[in-house]
């Protein structure tokens, strides 16, 4: 099956720049040629026109929980719930993430080990609708740290399945990866620090030596997978950076010295930068505690000033939002704020596509419309380049497949 979709306006991630009235071919799940509009399609070819639209790679998300109680306060929950019922709910957060234009998210852990590969492998046999995924399996964390369920009696022992990744020193470290990536997992996502939302852990105080999060990093490098580090704090940071973490997660206390050894070490910055508005908003609905909330607006005050500075200096950005601390499928939402903060809205769009499949290691297959690579394309109405229009995405095609498309196109 061969398409060829026309549109008012291509976001070329790659040139960093808008193009006007291109054809895009999609020959099964692949992009076969991007070429200006007044060129004619080949016979046999069907012409979708999608019309006064923008046209974009599918979104990347690096940083989502699609497993778990969503937008919730109280992490405590998570033991009310079996793992089926978290199964199925994840279902609908994987659906809401799609169809918001999210074709590809890397999913930073769940508090009950494995859900995420079990869904993952869901999406991609076909048996539930969702965005391609790359898992954590579980959180490397110290046993009472950003990574566990915290706020519970002291006598109180998880079951293995919510404390997978607890680690005491440095050959714990090497076991728990290797187990969590011999269970399916993709990458290891290492909370390097105390946590916004884990009730009495400390967002600012490290919580693993470097020489911990290095052994992660070279265990993980044995099977090819990478390191993905929840820091917060200034030293948290720099531990991971020098450790070899390919990214650092929120970086809300990224220091002058931080920047300068992620460039030094080409790492690349994850920061959620737009949510803590929807905590705000939404704390007592969702019941965050006091602790949290405080944590919170201190925190994104420092992690705001951080990220411009990171821009500023040229720091490899994606785009990262923590989905699942507030609902599946507004991470749309955080593409203006980059703007607010430093990106251009061409900056902005390249961090949500090319950069977070660089990061990823999946830049051969997503993060731009480029022939030979995957179908994944989205479009939002009009040809603003304020970028709350992505908050209304109207199409979604992944691998060639339209999953989503409430445009006034035709079909010719
Ligand atoms: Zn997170």
């Amino acid at each position: 099956m061969t398409l060829a979709l026309r549109c008012a306006r291509l976001v070329d991630v790659e040139a960093g720049a808008f193009l006007p009235d291109p054809t895009v071919v999609v020959e099964g799940e692949r992009i076969r040629s991007v070429r200006p509009g007044t060129d004619p399609v080949p016979d046999g070819v069907e012409v979708l026109d999608l019309g006064d639209a923008t046209l974009c790679p599918g979104l990347i998300d690096l940083h989502t929980h699609l497993v778990g109680i969503a937008a919730c306060g109280d992490p405590v929950q998570e033991i009310k719930q079996s793992a089926a019922q978290q199964a199925f709910e994840s279902i609908v957060h994987a659906r809401d993430t799609l169809h918001a234009g999210f074709t590809t998210v890397r999913d930073v852990g769940t508090y009950r080990a494995f859900v995420d590969t079990a869904l993952r492998d869901a999406i991609d046999q076909g048996i539930v609708p969702g965005p391609r995924m790359a898992v954590a399996g579980a959180y490397i964390t110290v046993s009472t740290g950003g990574g566990m369920i915290t706020g519970l009696a002291p006598d109180i022992v998880l079951p293995r399945e919510f404390r997978f990744g607890s680690v005491r020193d440095v050959d714990d470290v090497r076991e728990r990866v290797r187990e969590i990536l011999h269970g399916g997992a993709d990458l290891i996502k290492v909370i390097g620090t105390g946590a916004v939302m884990a009730t009495g852990t400390v967002p600012g105080a490290p919580e693993l030596t470097e020489a911990q999060i290095r052994a992660a990093v070279e265990e993980a490098a044995l099977y090819g997978a990478y390191v993905a580090v929840h820091a917060h704090g200034t030293e948290g940071i720099k531990r991971a950076v020098r450790a070899g973490a390919r990214s650092i997660e929120h970086g809300c206390y990224l220091d002058d010295e931080g920047i300068d050894l992620m460039l030094e070490h080409g790492t690349y910055l994850s920061a959620d930068i737009w949510w803590s508005d929807w905590l705000r908003e939404h704390a007592d609905t969702a019941g965050f505690d006091a602790e949290t909330r405080a944590k919170n607006d201190e925190a994104t005050e420092a992690q705001r000033t951080a990220f411009t500075k990171a821009v500023r200096a040229g720091v490899r950005i994606g785009f990262g939002t923590d989905a699942g601390g507030f609902p599946h499928g507004l991470q749309t939402r955080q593409l203006a704020t980059l703007c607010e903060h430093g990106m251009t809205p061409l900056q902005a769009l390249r961090a949500a596509t090319l950069t977070g499949a660089e990061c990823m290691g999946w830049q051969d297959r997503v993060g731009s419309v480029t022939p030979g690579k995957l179908a994944d394309l989205i479009a939002v109405p009009g040809t603003s380049d304020d970028l709350t229009a992505f908050t209304d995405v109207r199409f979604v095609m992944k691998g060639g497949q339209i999953v989503r498309n409430e445009l006034p196109g035709t079909r010719l």
